[in-house]
């Protein structure tokens, strides 16, 4: 029989909970850290250990089956994969941000402004339906320190409690987007039967919680 494979991330934000929600479907495997590839010991299922950036593009391509991501991470790798379940955790908004000092209302005062981000292409795509031009400066981590060194006027980053611009004297100015944890699957996978049969055992758990 085929065997299934689940991309979930292998350390982060989402890691606990994705493997919370495996165990709770029933599924038994051994959560090593230090391996990237977990059998499922009853059910032909193999659980792939990757960086969250990855998966998207891993279920696109074939090489996982299904996966477990943020939907933020999905638009911004621009793949085509199916959302067959939102899962109800890691949830968060992805926002601009500006110092607390800077005297701007209106949207369309960012024209001309720089915002650093680690999301280039959604903020591009907001901005551009927004018809605002801003320079945007795409870095890889720490976005929220750039307007403090001077790198930039705003920022653009994932916010949950507000705690992290609060203490880097930023305060949100523009929800661009909100996001979840979300089971993904390859277009057209949702009807084989192994993957039908995870995703009602997903539901029955998230039902349950309810
Ligand atoms: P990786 O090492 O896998 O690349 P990462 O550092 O990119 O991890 P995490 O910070 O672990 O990612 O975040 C994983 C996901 O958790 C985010 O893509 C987002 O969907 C979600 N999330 C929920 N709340 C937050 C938050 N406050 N900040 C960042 N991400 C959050
Ligand atoms: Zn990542």
């Amino acid at each position: 029989m085929k065997t299934l494979k689940i991309a979930i991330q292998k350390s982060g934000r989402l890691n606990e909970k994705s493997v919370e929600l495996l165990k709770n479907c029933g599924l038994n495997f051994e959560n090593y850290k230090s391996s990237l590839i977990s059998p499922v010991s009853n059910f032909p299922l193999e659980i792939l250990f990757l960086r969250d950036d990855d998966i998207p593009e891993y279920v696109q391509d074939g090489i996982a089956d299904l996966g477990i991501v943020g939907e933020n991470v999905i638009q911004e790798t621009e793949v085509e994969v199916s959302y067959l379940q939102k899962l109800g955790f890691g949830k968060c908004s992805l926002k601009i941000a500006v110092p607390n000092t800077l005297p701007i209302k209106n949207l369309s005062e960012l024209d001309g402004k720089s915002i650093a981000t680690t999301y280039p292409v959604i903020l591009g795509k907001f901005l551009k339906q927004k018809g605002i031009e801003s320079d945007i400066r795409t870095i890889s981590g720490s976005v929220e320190i750039s307007p403090g060194l001077g790198l930039s006027d705003a920022i653009c980053d994932l916010v949950s409690t507000g705690g992290t611009l609060k203490s880097n004297g930023l305060k949100p100015f523009a929800d661009v987007m909100s996001s979840e944890a979300v089971l993904i699957g390859r277009k057209g996978s949702e009807n084989e039967d192994l993957i039908k049969e995870l995703i009602q055992r997903v539901q029955s758990v998230l039902r349950a919680k309810e």
